[in-house]
């Protein structure tokens, strides 16, 4: 198969989108976006700095304060969100391979994600038409009841693994509620983000609503500037706890409402009665699914001691046969890791994992693919639990296996990272289920199921894995403001 695979209708170039239409950055500067597959840049996009970014947001106030999205009634803006979503599915071959050329993800692992996209817009559009408010009688005679109002410019901040998707879940209850948006996708992968305007136009969003600006986050471009702009009132982010942290810091004097979806470490615990070809099945997705760059990947797991070696023996021989292959061969299922720059850090954690603990599968680039970003999925078996493969986030196809005896064990070790994104148990026990559920320290648990999600239920971490959820009505809650209106319909008592 042939490497020089093209998505259909690139752009020339990637531009910002600020009060509808395409600009470049006010300075002229871009930067270059690579192919993970020969590291080649085959794209420039428009690098944003403060003024791009105070313009985009002047956009988005002009369209908040004199435009009429915010007045809408919710049925109407939900026709638009059912719109998109159509448009979405629509373009969702067009969308996958782009996704897959510029982030390196298997492309039927890409069009998966193209059709989340569609269901999250296609869920906030029918949420916002079931959105109740409550209201009050109170003694005498008084009324309360609640005023949900949009806060204004949601400043949207998302990170390279899955963009498209990730970009949707936030943009669907951020628009769907009446606000208007300036996106900041990543900079490492922003060509699906090129397809969002001409959806939105085509949907009938007014200009104004979705603003966009490219490039880094860094003090003096567009993440920064967004965050620390004082005409955007909220921040949603996605991406590493260390920027989350910094984040938190930059946004303090505004006081900004801020939602953080950040870094995991999670632990998949298969305890001896598990059932065992299934929890090998699941793990093996759970970490090297979207090439392991999903922020809730298994990517530690804890064998009860009793089925630990057979556990190892099977999951090593099939960690050998998942398929590395280029993004667009259907049959891929590791594609190339997003970036030269990752891939250095991931190859990093594969050495020292050798000096860490004892190498059962992988542990380097593929013989067949001298060039690009390619990792053979790697497994550690025998991870002490203080090694830096058991710590620390690695976001690859790289995962550390740690033996215990007891369900107390298991606990303390799955609960022994900074992180609480989410865990995943495999037993047939309920009652040892449930409670390894109770104490676990995650913001997602999975028992006996691997990552299926029904978009009203909370979505969000602990500990340094996030700030907040979003999900449901919590998504709803994050966007909008509630206003409470007492209504005196008697005489006014001093
Ligand atoms: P990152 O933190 O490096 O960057 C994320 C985004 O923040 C990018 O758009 C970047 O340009 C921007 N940014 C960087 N510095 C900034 C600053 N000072 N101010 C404002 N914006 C700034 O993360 P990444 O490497 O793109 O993404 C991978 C990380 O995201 C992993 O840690 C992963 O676990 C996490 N993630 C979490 C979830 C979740 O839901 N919890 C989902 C996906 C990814």
């Amino acid at each position: 198969m042939s490497q020089n695979f093209l998505p259909q209708d690139l752009p020339s170039h990637l531009q910002h989108y600020i009060g509808g239409q395409f600009v470049d950055s006010i300075d002229g500067e871009t930067f270059d976006v690579l192919n993970p597959v020969t590291n080649e840049a085959y794209i420039q996009a428009s690098s944003g700095k403060v003024a791009d970014v105070d313009a985009a947001v002047a956009a988005a106030k002009d369209a908040f304060e004199n435009g009429p999205w915010p007045g809408m009634l919710p049925r109407e803006r939900s026709r638009v969100l059912h719109k998109i979503a159509d448009l979405i599915e629509s373009r969702e071959d067009q969308l996958a391979q782009m996704e897959c050329f510029d982030t390196g993800l298997p492309i039927k692992q890409a069009l998966g994600q193209a059709r989340r996209a569609a269901e999250n817009f296609r869920f906030f559009a029918d949420l916002i038409v079931a959105q109740h408010d409550d209201a009050y009688k109170v003694p005498g005679r008084q009324v309360n009841y609640v005023n949900r109002k949009p806060k204004g410019v949601a400043g949207l901040i998302t990170p390279w693994n899955t963009p498209f998707m990730l970009e949707s879940w936030k943009l669907a209850p951020a628009i769907a509620t009446g606000n208007t948006v300036v996106l900041k996708p990543a900079e490492f992968t922003p060509l699906s983000a090129s397809l969002w305007p001409g959806i939105f136009e085509e949907a009938g969003l007014p200009a104004g609503v979705f603003n966009m600006v490219h490039g880094y986050g860094e003090e003096g471009f567009a993440g920064d500037s967004l965050v620390k702009h004082p005409d955007v009132p909220l921040i949603s982010f996605t991406g590493e706890s260390g920027t989350g942290k910094l984040i938190f810091a930059n946004a303090a004097p505004y006081l900004k409402g801020l939602s953080m979806e950040l870094g995991g470490k999670s632990p998949a615990v298969v305890f001896a009665d598990a059932d065992l070809d299934t929890a090998i099945d699941a793990t093996i997705f759970g970490v090297f699914s979207l090439n392991g760059e999903r922020c809730t990947a298994g990517s530690r797991i804890l064998v009860q001691r009793d089925i630990y070696d057979e556990f190892v023996e099977r999951y090593a021989a099939q960690a050998d046969r998942v398929k590395v292959g280029l993004p667009h061969d259907p049959t891929t299922e590791v594609g190339a890791i997003v970036h030269p720059e990752h891939f250095d850090k991931v190859m990093s954690y594969v050495e020292l994992g050798k000096t860490e603990a004892r190498l059962v599968a992988g542990g380097g680039r593929p013989e067949e693919f001298p060039e690009g970003n390619f990792v053979r999925p790697t497994v550690f078996a025998d991870v002490a639990p203080d090694a830096r493969i058991f710590q620390e986030e690695i976001f690859g196809p790289v995962v550390a296996i740690t033996p215990f005896d007891t369900d107390a064990e298991a606990l303390e070790l799955a609960n022994n990272t900074k992180y609480g994104l989410a865990a995943y148990i495999w037993t047939n026990d309920l009652k040892r289920a449930h409670n390894f559920a109770q104490d676990v320290e995650a913001g997602m648990v999975w028992l006996n199921s691997n990552n299926v999600r029904d978009l009203r239920t909370p979505f969000g971490g602990v500990k340094a894995s996030g700030l907040g959820h979003e999900g449901g009505y919590r998504s709803i809650d994050f966007y909008t403001d509630q206003q409470a209106v007492h209504i005196n319909l008697g005489e006014v008592h001093n």
